[in-house]
């Protein structure tokens, strides 16, 4: 499947430099900051510095030099941020029914709490 990246999302304007942004911390094919509205106590969103739309455009035509990057500073972050031991969360939304914001791919680092069910329950 050939995916569409629209570079002005604001992902994109951070990786740019245009937007500042918390660094927790960077590598050669990764950005990982903090979420500017947190949603628990450690909230950071790990992107890829490629133009990336969502987890399979990714899975399907990154690097294995940038998938390897990626995933281990998804892990790095845990441990930096202490939460490896408590428990966190991993979420990534795509698309619409995913009702993802941003269309560059990230992942959320959500912990520091308690983070409930992992769905809302639908009335
Ligand atoms: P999505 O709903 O696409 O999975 O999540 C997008 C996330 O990006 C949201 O949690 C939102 O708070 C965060 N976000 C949106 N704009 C900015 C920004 O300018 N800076 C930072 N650090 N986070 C942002």
């Amino acid at each position: 499947m050939a995916y569409s990246y629209d570079d002005q999302n604001i992902f994109a304007k951070i990786l740019r430099g245009e937007i500042p942004n918390q660094t927790v911390k960077e590598t050669d094919h990764s950005l990982a900051f903090r979420d500017i509205y947190p949603q628990a106590p450690l909230h950071v969103l790990v992107i890829p510095k490629g133009a990336y739309v969502s987890f399979d455009h990714f899975a399907q035509d990154a690097s294995d030099a940038e998938i390897l990057d990626y995933v281990r500073l998804v892990g790095e972050v845990c441990r930096m941020e202490g939460v490896e031991e408590d428990g966190w969360r991993l979420i990534s939304n795509a698309g619409r029914n995913g009702v993802q914001e941003v269309p560059h791919l990230h992942v959320h680092i959500l912990g520091g709490r308690v983070l409930g069910r992992m769905l809302q329950k639908q009335d």
